[in-house]
C-alpha cells in the first residue's frame, strides 16, 4: 500500500493535532479513549441497538479518524483499536455481561473500500477483539454482515437519504464466507463502526443480523457525531440522563415509531 510505504519513510506526526514525534500524541490518545457512555442519535432510527461510544466526533478525534480512514494513516489503527477495545469492555460489562459475543464490523460501502484501499473498521475490530480476548473476554471476530446491491457512499447524505440509501443494503454472510473466527451460533452480536451519525447504518446492519436469527443488543463506535437538536433539559444546562445497561435501550427506542424516512 502506497500510504503504508509513505508512513515508513516519513517522520511520525500526530494524527489528531499534527505535532511531530508520535503517531498519536499523549493528549490526543486521551481524547480518543474518551469516556465511554451511551451516545448517538436521540431519537435513533427503528431497530438501532443501544449505542455506546468513547466520545464526540470532533476536534482531534475527528481528525485522527479521518487521517486513518481517508488518508491512509494505517499506523493509527493501533491506538484507535485500543480505544475501541476500551469502549467495548465498558459497554459489554453493562449490556451483555458474561457474553459470549461476536464482534461484527460494519462493512464499508464497496466503492468506499476500493477507494481507500483498506478496510478501516474491519481492521479496528480485529485489533480490539485480539486485545479483549487476551484479557479474557469471551469475544470472537465475526465478519457476519456484507453489503448487497448498490449502496452509495453516505458521506454527503442527510438522515432521511441515508435511511433510504441503506434499506436492504446489508445481509448476513453465509457461514462459509465469514472471515475471522467462525460464528458458532451462540451468544449475541455486537456491531462496531468508527462513527455513528444518524444511526441508519447500524440499524440496517442490525436488521440483517436479526433477520438471520442473531440477537443484536449493542452497537459500539469510537465516536458519535454531536447532537444538533437539544432536548429541553439540555438547554436548561442539565446533563442528559441516560439509563445504563439493558434499560438504556429506552433512550434510543423513544423514536422507534417514527417512519423510516424521518430518522435522525
Ligand atoms: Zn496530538
Amino acid at each position: 500500500m502506497f500510504g503504508e510505504m509513505l508512513e515508513m519513510v516519513l517522520p511520525a506526526r500526530c494524527g489528531g493535532c499534527g505535532v511531530a514525534g508520535a503517531v498519536l500524541c499523549e493528549g490526543c490518545e486521551v481524547a480518543v479513549r474518551g469516556r465511554p457512555s451511551v451516545r448517538g442519535p436521540d431519537p435513533g432510527p427503528l431497530g438501532l441497538p443501544v449505542c455506546w461510544a468513547a466520545g464526540e466526533y470532533a476536534g482531534p478525534v475527528r481528525r485522527a479518524v479521518i487521517a486513518y480512514k481517508e488518508r491512509g494513516r494505517v499506523a493509527l489503527a493501533g491506538p484507535l483499536g485500543d480505544a475501541l477495545a476500551g469502549v467495548l469492555a465498558v459497554a459489554m460489562a453493562e449490556v451483555v455481561p458474561g457474553g459470549p459475543v461476536g464482534v461484527v464490523p460494519v462493512p464499508s460501502a464497496p466503492g468506499a473500500g476500493r477507494r481507500r484501499g483498506h478496510d478501516p473498521v474491519g481492521r479496528l475490530a480485529a485489533l480490539a477483539v485480539r486485545t479483549l480476548a487476551r484479557q479474557g473476554w469471551p469475544v470472537t471476530l465475526a465478519r457476519a454482515v456484507e453489503p448487497c446491491g448498490h449502496v452509495a457512499d453516505q458521506a454527503r447524505l442527510g438522515a432521511a437519504e441515508r435511511a433510504v440509501n441503506l434499506a436492504g443494503a446489508f445481509r448476513a454472510c453465509p457461514p462459509a464466507r465469514r472471515g475471522g473466527e467462525p460464528w458458532r451460533g451462540e451468544g449475541v452480536a455486537v456491531l462496531v463502526d468508527d462513527v455513528v451519525t444518524t444511526g441508519a447504518t447500524l440499524a440496517e446492519a442490525a436488521r440483517a443480523l436479526r433477520a438471520a436469527g442473531v440477537g443484536v443488543p449493542l452497537a459500539v463506535t469510537l465516536a458519535a457525531t454531536p447532537r444538533t437538536r437539544q432536548r429541553p433539559q439540555e438547554r436548561a444546562g442539565e446533563r442528559p440522563r441516560h439509563v445504563r445497561g439493558r434499560g438504556g435501550t429506552e433512550t434510543t427506542r423513544r423514536g422507534d415509531r417514527k417512519p423510516a424516512g424521518h430518522v435522525g
